[in-house]
């Protein structure tokens, strides 16, 4: 989102631009995400961009303070920007050099995964699992190598939506995940249970544990994206599993009867915690389309999504209406049977943000079985 004249606080959206910053040595990595921009500060109405180097002294150092003033100045056109550069302390240089390899501390290399995008909500029950199923289904469907890690641990749903219910199989490179009917890997830890009635009752580091061995001991195949279903809530829960994952960026669903500024401003600032994008908001169940006359009618009253987005400056990726047929396709396992206009052009510009995943199929690919 562009803004033009002078911004009213330009600090968040010259993050966000350095967030689109890569590094030139390190391309997956955005200067944000390595820890090289600590602070972005207003002082006399200049904007201050601290750049921390690892060694003070590289000889990329002009370059790259070129970079960030750049890209800085372009984002906040009419202010003045400076950039401070420094040392990183050894904390920053040891964060620095994790993420530079693409991974938290414990978390393996996992190069054949191109994006982890990470669904986020702010509470239970507002559609976060249906959206990364159906983001699935979506990116599947235009031919991208896809897998769903359900990293909602206490209530995991993706296998139901998806109607998968065998255990993962023991394969050469590991435990095998298994595939949906229209090829998406899938990992949960209700495929592991004897009895996927049986409630799980982890605390977060066992929790977190969990996660990471479903990103190190599955093995997944070539992915183009993976989907992480998080757990519910934008507190503690949802952010160690994100930081047991390299993730690029995150999606936020709310419900309208869940959406408030504060919601919206959390998944904000952990986005901003951890160095990557946050692609913005689905406003789910915002409305119903009455069967009978096609008239909308809004549930829930008028949405206010438009508005808190532009309080909050977080881009608004679509609506989708409450949907009987959804529901019942989530229910019966059918999912990928489930095809609707306002989603596909919510997936569309996630795709988009994504960066067009960079093994994309030349022309969309008929998947056996997908619903057209
Ligand atoms: P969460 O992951 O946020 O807990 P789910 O995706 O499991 O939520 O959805 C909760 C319930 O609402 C499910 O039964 C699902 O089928 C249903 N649901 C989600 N989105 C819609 C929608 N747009 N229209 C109708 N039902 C929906």
């Amino acid at each position: 989102m562009t803004q033009v004249g002078e911004p009213q606080d330009p600090r968040s959206a010259v993050r966000r631009a350095l967030l689109g910053l890569k590094h030139p040595k390190l391309e997956k990595r955005n200067f944000v995400e390595l820890g090289m921009i600590p602070e972005v500060r207003l002082e006399n109405r200049r904007v201050i961009v601290t750049l921390a180097l690892p060694v003070r002294q590289t000889p990329a150092r002009e370059q790259f303070e070129q970079m960030v003033k750049a890209t800085a100045s372009e984002a906040c056109p009419g202010w003045p920007v400076e950039v401070a550069v420094r040392a990183m302390t050894p904390e920053e240089r040891a964060t620095f050099s994790v993420r530079a390899q693409g991974r938290g501390p414990g978390v393996g290399d996992r190069p054949a995964i191109q994006n982890v995008v990470a669904v986020m909500s702010g509470k239970g029950g507002v559609g976060k699992s249906s959206v990364a199923g159906l983001l699935a289904c979506a990116a599947r469907r235009r031919g991208l190598r896809v897998g769903i890690l359900d990293a909602d641990i206490t209530g995991p749903s993706i296998p139901k939506l998806f109607g998968v219910h065998e255990h993962p199989g023991e394969g050469p490179g590991g435990i095998q995940p298994p595939e949906t009917r229209t090829g998406i890997e899938v990992m949960s830890i209700n495929l592991l249970l004897p009895d996927e009635d049986r409630p799980v009752i982890w605390r977060g580091p066992l929790i977190g544990r969990a996660i990471q061995q479903f990103w190190n001991d599955i093995a997944w195949g070539d992915l183009d994206v993976l989907i992480v279903d998080l757990p519910p809530g934008t507190s503690d829960a949802a952010l160690t599993v994100m930081q047991s994952l390299p993730v690029h960026g995150i999606v936020l669903v709310t419900s309208p009867q869940d959406l408030a500024a504060m919601v919206v401003r959390k998944a904000a600032h952990m986005a901003e915690q951890m160095g990557v994008r946050l692609y913005g908001l689905v406003e789910n169940m915002s409305h119903l389309l009455c069967p009978h006359c096609g008239r909308r009618i809004d549930v829930f009253g008028k949405s206010g999504a438009e508005r808190i987005v532009q309080q909050c400056d977080v881009p608004l990726l679509g609506h989708i209406p409450l949907d009987p047929d959804l529901a019942a396709k989530c229910d019966h396992g059918e999912i990928e049977d489930y095809e609707s206009g306002s989603f596909e052009a919510i997936a569309e510009e996630i795709l988009e943000a994504i960066g067009r995943p960079h093994a994309e199929r030349e022309a969309e690919v008929a998947v056996p079985g997908a619903a057209r």
